[in-house]
């Protein structure tokens, strides 16, 4: 599986393959050292039992997605569709406009779900079992504040 490393000093996101992880990394950005503690598990890409970086257990579910190229997708559907209302084209305008939310649906659906880490917020992806819950605020809330303790922000 495909581990992305959230830099608990800095927040840049570090991508490390979990079957030929190092035992620790360096923060390209700050120069922080991790240490990674890959389980067997993680390592054979089975199921992600505990984190690598604070050894937590509790991981949420999300949606692989970037919300920054969905909104891409709808504004520049936005605009075309608007040039086309200038024209008079309604049912044009319409047409692009339903087109690109439809285009915004279907790359949400194909993407998979990515395993996030309550606490350090690394991501796992991979084809593990999921076995995560979705995300629960009041969980992220407590967990967050416990990690932030121990790693001294
Ligand atoms: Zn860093
Ligand atoms: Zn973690």
């Amino acid at each position: 599986m495909e581990i992305t490393v959230k830099c608990a000093g800095c927040a840049a996101a570090l991508p490390v393959r979990a079957a030929k992880a190092p035992a620790e990394i360096s923060c390209g950005n700050c120069q922080r050292l991790i240490v990674l503690t890959i389980t067997p598990a993680v390592a054979e890409d089975a199921s992600v039992d505990t984190c690598p970086v604070c050894a937590g257990q509790d991981f949420y579910i999300r949606k692989d997605f970037d919300p920054k190229v969905g909104l891409a997708v709808v504004v520049v559907g936005a605009t075309i569709s608007a040039v086309f209302y200038g024209y008079g084209m309604d049912l044009v305008a319409y047409g692009v406009l339903a087109v690109a939310v439809f285009i915004d649906l279907a790359v949400y659906h194909r993407l998979g779900d990515v395993t996030v880490c309550y606490r350090c917020h690394t991501e796992f992806r991979g084809r593990f079992k999921r076995t995560a819950e979705a995300f629960d605020l009041h969980t992220a809330d407590v967990l967050e504040a416990e990690y932030a303790k121990q790693v001294g922000r």
